[in-house]
């Protein structure tokens, strides 16, 4: 599932694009179906939270988002796909590369006006300008709104998916559903969210346990099986929700209901 740290990954990715000149452009996506950028000169590509900005020379950016499945591959052109066609929504080719976005959400905009796609974000946890107090201020300003929703909402701070969210939570031993108002120490989460995208961002597997072991990489997230750390049951609440973000899984046991 993308995070702010496999978008990281995806846009050191496509730098590898940095400098070329498009020989051809697909996108199929409607809104941008008649779209030709071939002649221009690929700039660089940037994560934003959960949002990659790939700029142009000829001032358009392509915006791209990775959803639950996106992804992007890189291969000399030519080289069979690796995933199925009719999910591919957007191909850039050069001489020495193609890249092809399969299940993203595609946005051009002139660049700009990049704004107007990312502006609402709050601090990215893993972009330069990263500002913990702000984020902190941010989650603080909803008090009645559950952490996990508001670690979740992109406007407080870029760059949680549903992984870090479950794992947040279990590593400061908070209820998801708790109140922001009532969780002890928003500092800490804040900067435990920064420690844990940074320490991530270089691996193939997401890991928060500091265990690289299949089915121990992570405390509570997806996981059936007894609590990694107190052996109790892992409680799970959302599974009927259509929207995989709902989901949320935790351990009673470690990280207790609050009682005002
Ligand atoms: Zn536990």
């Amino acid at each position: 599932m993308p995070e702010g740290d496999s978008v990281w990954q995806a846009a050191r990715r496509l730098r590898a694009l940095d400098g070329q000149v498009l020989t051809a452009t697909d996108f199929r996506v409607p809104d941008v179906a008649t779209a030709d950028l071939a002649g221009s000169t690929v700039l660089t590509t940037i994560p934003r939270g959960k949002h990659l900005l790939t700029r142009f020379d000829d001032g358009h950016t392509l915006h791209t988002h990775l959803r639950m499945e996106g992804r992007w591959d890189l291969h000399p052109p030519g080289t069979r796909w690796r995933r199925p066609a009719h999910t591919a929504r957007v191909v850039l080719r050069t001489e020495q590369l193609e890249a092809v976005g399969f299940s993203v959400i595609v946005d051009l905009v002139p660049t700009d006006r990049e704004d107007e796609l990312v502006g609402h974000l709050g601090p990215d946890l893993l972009g330069p300008d990263w500002d913990a107090d702000e984020a902190v201020r941010r989650l603080a300003a909803a008090p009645d709104v559950p952490i996990a929703e508001a670690l979740l909402d992109q406007r407080n701070l870029a760059g949680i998916g549903n992984v870090y969210k479950c794992e947040l939570c279990f590593l400061v031993g908070v209820d998801p559903r708790t109140p922001v108002a009532d969780v002890p120490d928003l500092q800490r989460l804040v900067a435990l969210a920064h420690r844990v995208l940074v320490a991530n961002r270089e691996r193939p597997v997401r890991i928060t346990t500091g265990d690289s072991r299949r089915g121990r990489s992570t405390w509570v997230y997806g996981r059936r099986g007894p609590c990694l750390r107190c052996g109790g049951p892992i409680a799970v609440d959302g599974q009927g929700s259509s929207d995989r973000d709902r989901v949320t899984w935790w351990c009673p046991t470690c990280q207790p209901a609050r009682t005002p």
